[in-house]
């Protein structure tokens, strides 16, 4: 390393630089001695032919040198990319030497590294009792979606079923309303868990109308398909547009107002929210 070191002080932020200084100077500095000797003895034109050939071999060195440097720069780049989350392009890694296997062995670690950090995104975005989506997975999905409309769905005196038959039947009574809701829906529809017994649902491009028959004919199904054991299951919900974008807390929190009011008026129902009208 004493060599590297030495060279770490005119060159501090490139090999390749260390390299090819390395090995201009193998090169230049003999044919140097060489001419300065030539010119010392009278041979003139043989000094003037030998620092030509030497300056040649040089910058033909420096443009070798620089395309078999290459690969450090892309090792570099990967993981620059890597660091900064962004996706990582495979290295080529078909050449048997040392070069190739480092190649390989990086591609294969942001190969691994990527699986582990999409399975701890997938854990961290889903709901481990029903394996939807939760808060966090469905927030995400949300960004930057098309207009569509926003359904919150609540499970009716939910306590109670934990209170008579146990909290084992309870968690059954939510992973059946997790897979009917799922069954009936479409593959773009989002579908999460926002947590205890609520449910959402966003349903990109429909219009409020579709909205509402589908949140009936959920509240229908669940209402007809009840689960194999435990109490009756019914859920009351509300349905608001969202307007696309970022941020739906607008919608949620109409979502929210017109699941109270289905909840006010008698649950197992569906409502709408209604904007508040001028007087
Ligand atoms: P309402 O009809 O007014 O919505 O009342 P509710 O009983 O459905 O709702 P409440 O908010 O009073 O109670 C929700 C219950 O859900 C309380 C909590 O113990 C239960 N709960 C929350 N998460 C889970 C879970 O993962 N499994 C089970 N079994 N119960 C849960
Ligand atoms: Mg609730
Ligand atoms: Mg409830």
């Amino acid at each position: 390393m004493r060599i590297y070191h030495l060279l770490a002080r005119p060159f501090p932020g490139s090999f390749p630089a260390k390299i090819m200084a390395l090995a201009c100077t193998g090169v230049l500095l003999p044919t140097l001695a060489a001419s300065v000797w030539f010119l010392q003895s009278g041979q003139r034109a043989e000094a003037t032919n030998l620092m030509a050939i030497g300056l040649g071999s040089a910058c033909v060195m420096v443009f070798g040198l620089r395309a078999a440097l290459k690969p450090i720069g892309m090792i570099l780049e990967a993981a620059e990319s890597w660091m900064a989350q962004k996706p990582v392009e495979p290295l080529p890694d078909g050449y048997g030497d040392e070069v190739g296997q480092i190649m390989r062995r990086i591609n294969q670690m942001v190969a691994e590294a990527s699986r582990q950090r999409a399975s701890q995104r997938r854990q961290a975005d889903t709901d481990p009792l029903t394996g939807l989506l939760n808060r966090r997975g469905f927030s995400r999905m949300m960004r930057g979606t098309e207009a569509g409309a926003l359904l919150l769905l609540d499970l009716d005196h939910f306590k109670a079923v934990n209170d008579c038959y146990g909290h084992q039947v309870g968690d059954r009574v939510l992973c059946h309303v997790a897979d009917t809701a799922s069954d009936m829906l479409r593959k773009k529809d989002l579908l999460a868990r926002w947590g205890g017994e609520e449910f959402v649902i966003f349903l990109p491009g429909a219009p409020a109308t579709l909205a509402g028959t589908i949140a009936n004919r959920l509240r229908e199904a669940i209402a007809i398909d009840q689960p194999e054991v435990g109490p009756e299951v019914t859920i009351f919900v509300g349905v608001a547009g969202h307007a696309g974008g970022e941020a739906f807390d607008h919608a949620f929190v109409a979502a929210d107002r017109a699941l109270y009011r289905a909840k006010a008026e008698g649950r197992n129902l569906v409502r709408h929210d209604e904007p508040a009208r001028a007087a």
